[in-house]
């Protein structure tokens, strides 16, 4: 996580990081796809009962937030350009120099629950945050008040006890982490506590009460593409690299590239023949036990528990 280091105060200092921003205008985009099913929280969770099958994190399954948020952003910075004359102006959707959560919560758009992401009374936290960066003074929002309480079951459910205070995360632990940031193998310890989880995790947002108020998106973006919920894991690590590319084009499981992906399957797949023997799983396997990736080759041989 060197970029934290190296943006140093501009992380801190929007001034820093943007020269002439005087105030910044911080946003919210819910992203629950359209279709998503009452009581979806409890079959997300579910999931982890199907070893076979490959979850990747909800917010992962449509279109790359990146590119929806940054646009409607733009388009809202030039209607506020439009309105008030000349603006100076930069967009950011979970850009590494800002401190994306804290300006979120400062202003209002909800309190940090214990697992350190942004929660909204009406809205839960399966939302996205954007920001833009102004030369204009404009008044600021109030914050809100927290409304954890004496809550714990994000904390409490977390397979890699990542959370290891109220509001403060080791990134190095969390599931997220590791399989979408993380380049390296995966430390050892974690394989097994990844379970089936091959792009992100969602636990503690499943856990979290406040998420019986998340909101579906009101745009088609967010909604699942196919084979990227309850999918076998046996398909998902078939594909070619130009599969790989073809099935994730314009999401944001594309920026993991290939390899990483490899990587995150065979770890699911090493816990499924842990959890059962399965002959189609470990011939997959072995059909890549010679792969060009000195990477993939050892998450394989993990996985057959060579
Ligand atoms: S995303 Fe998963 S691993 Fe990370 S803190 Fe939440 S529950 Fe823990
Ligand atoms: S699960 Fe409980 S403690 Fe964790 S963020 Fe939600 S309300 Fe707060």
């Amino acid at each position: 996580m060197a970029y934290m280091e190296s943006h140093g105060l501009k992380r801190a200092r929007p001034a820093e990081l943007v020269p002439g921003t005087v105030s910044v205008i911080t946003a919210r985009m819910d992203y629950l796809p359209r279709s998503t099913p009452e009581g979806w929280q409890a079959l997300e969770s579910d999931r982890l009962s199907r070893p076979q099958e490959g979850i990747v994190s909800v917010y992962a399954r449509g279109r790359d937030y990146h590119k929806v948020l940054r646009a409607r952003l733009q388009k809202l910075s030039d209607r506020i350009a439009t309105e008030l004359g000349p603006l100076g102006y930069r967009v950011f959707t979970d850009s590494a120099p800002v401190l994306e959560a804290e300006l979120a919560a400062r202003s209002g758009q909800g309190w940090r629950g214990k697992h350190t992401l942004v929660l909204n009374r009406e809205a839960g936290s399966m939302f996205f945050l954007g920001e833009i960066y102004v030369d204009r003074a404009l008044p600021p929002t109030a914050p809100t008040s927290g409304h954890c309480g004496s809550c714990s079951a994000c904390i409490d459910v977390c397979p890699t006890q990542a959370i290891i205070a109220p509001q403060r995360l080791d990134a190095r632990r969390c599931i997220s982490y590791l399989t979408i940031e993380h380049a390296g193998p995966i430390p050892l310890e974690f394989r097994p506590l990844i379970a089936n989880r091959i792009y992100g995790c969602d636990d503690c947002q499943l856990a979290c009460p406040w998420n019986k108020f998340a909101q579906r998106s009101a745009l088609p973006d967010f909604d699942e593409r196919r084979g990227l919920s309850g999918q076998q894991l046996g398909t998902l690590f078939s594909w070619t690299e130009d599969e790989f590319l073809r099935y994730t084009e314009g999401g944001p499981i594309r920026r993991i590239g290939h390899e990483r992906w490899l990587r995150n399957v065979a770890v699911a797949m090493g816990n499924a023949l842990r959890a059962g023997e399965d002959a189609d799983i470990r011939l997959a396997l072995q059909q890549r036990a010679e792969d060009p990736s000195a990477l993939v080759r050892e998450h394989v041989a993990w996985a057959l528990g060579i």
